[in-house]
């Protein structure tokens, strides 16, 4: 496969196919002029929604967080599913798994972040991860099989059967503990076990939890935490894990359940790239028009740019849209704006019904800010999808939510 696209056509060639890569696509579907073709290569033929992905483990349908590429992206984006392994800025292009090469004029790449293990090799293998749809199925089985599966009649076995471990307190590890007492609790009535038994401790290697905001937010998420049952162990860095044990700095503890949450680094590909140069929190260096250092016509966005609000979905949707009008307005010679860097809202919710909202000096807890975070997810598929999808994807996740309750 790869492209075959006449050399008078000007060749965009998107690499990822999540939030950025979607927004970017659709607005140069629309505005780019007609000598210009756009390809996408992703991995996954879906855009991942991660911000829901907790839902799934307690709620969600994965048609709400798995949405098809075709039902986003306009007839005008060609779309190939392939794993990109290497970009080459010199011969301008990009090799597939599958052994096609994309080639391009103006290249985007859009292909996110990973989780990062600090070396810690037996994690890969022995921690369960939160970063796609199939690492959260594989979480929900793991924990419905840990009610099925006990035979264990010691009560020390027990509590250290039902013991689960959230590792990092950002956003990730602190949505997930925070869902985790309740839907363990419900699994352990639903199993006919003292749900006593369970234990949640989230790990925290810093001095407070989400260090990105406030000390009073981190303060007042903690206490809900506390207030939900979650054990917080803060200053403790793990070191490694083992079968059945986890080691931090100065404890251990027993645990068939470790949820890693603690790290994300930038793409593999991207950092293998000759080419690229790197910012200090090693995400690619970009110039005021978001254009790799010292690479015209590569633009880097989301969470792979070395921008101030890399690391959201926001981010990458903004980014998305930032470059296609940039690209549309050199094809159409017109005035190319500088980027600016867009402050971003953060919301996080913490077991049923509360959250926490910040935007700027604005803070709201507890229900009101909960529903923000609905909302807001709104928002975000609103911007990626079609009107018609949109409602329909709401109306179905909706359905399939009120079967999974009943
Ligand atoms: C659990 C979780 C919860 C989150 N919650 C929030 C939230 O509430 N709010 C918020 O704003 N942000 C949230 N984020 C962060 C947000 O999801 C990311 O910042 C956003 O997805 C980044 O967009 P992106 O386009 O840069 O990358 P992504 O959306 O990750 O897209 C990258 C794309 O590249 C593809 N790809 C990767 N490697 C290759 C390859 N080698 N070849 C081909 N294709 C490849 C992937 O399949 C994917 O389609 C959350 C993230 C996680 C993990």
């Amino acid at each position: 496969m790869g492209n075959n696209i006449p050399r008078k056509m000007n060749r965009i060639l998107i690499l990822g196919g999540g939030f950025g890569g979607v927004a970017t696509a659709r607005k140069l579907a629309k505005d780019m002029p007609e000598n210009s073709s756009i390809q996408m290569v992703s991995m996954k033929n879906y855009l991942e929604y991660y911000p829901a992905l907790y839902r799934m483990i307690t709620s969600s349908s994965p048609i709400e967080v798995c949405v098809p590429l075709y039902e986003m992206l306009p007839e005008r984006v060609a779309v190939d599913i392939d794993e990109i392994i290497e970009i080459d800025v010199v011969e301008k292009h990009a090799i597939g798994k599958s052994g096609s090469k994309y080639f391009y004029d103006t290249l985007i790449v859009a292909m996110g972040s990973e989780t990062a293990y600090f070396g810690i090799e037996s994690l890969k293998t022995m921690a369960l991860g939160f970063r796609s749809a199939s690492e959260a199925i594989k979480l929900k089985n793991h924990l419905a099989h840990l009610f099925a599966s006990h035979s264990h009649q010691d009560k020390n076995e027990l509590v250290s059967h039902y013991h689960i471990v959230v590792v990092g307190g950002g956003p990730t590890g602190v949505e997930v503990a925070g869902d985790m007492v309740a839907h363990m609790r419900s699994l352990a009535k639903i199993h006919q076990t003292d749900p006593s038994l369970v234990t949640v401790d989230l790990i925290e290697a810093n001095n407070r939890l989400l260090s990105m905001m406030s000390e009073d937010v981190s303060d007042r998420v903690m206490a809900r935490l506390r207030t939900l049952g979650v054990n917080i162990f803060l200053n403790r860095q793990l070191v490694k894990n083992d079968i059945e044990e986890v080691f931090l700095k100065d404890m251990t503890l027993e645990t068939k359940t470790l949820i890693w949450t603690a790290g994300t680094q930038l793409n593999s590909v991207c950092t293998n790239t000759k080419g690229f140069t790197f910012t200090d929190r090693k995400r690619i260096a970009v110039n005021e028009y978001m254009e790799a250092v010292g690479l015209s016509d590569v633009y880097i966005i989301g969470d792979a740019a070395g921008t101030k609000y890399s690391g959201l979905a926001q981010t990458a949707i903004y980014d998305g849209k930032y470059v296609a009008k940039t690209v549309v307005g050199k094809a159409k010679n017109k005035k190319i704006e500088k980027y600016k860097e867009k402050p971003v809202a953060f919301s996080i919710p913490v077991g049923d019904s509360w959250g926490a909202f910040k935007m700027g000096k604005f803070t709201i807890y507890g229900y009101p800010a909960y529903m923000i975070r609905h909302a807001i997810d709104f928002i975000y598929f609103s911007q990626v999808l079609s009107f018609k999808n949109f409602i329909s994807l709401f109306l179905e996740g909706f359905k399939y939510r009120k079967v999974s309750e009943e």
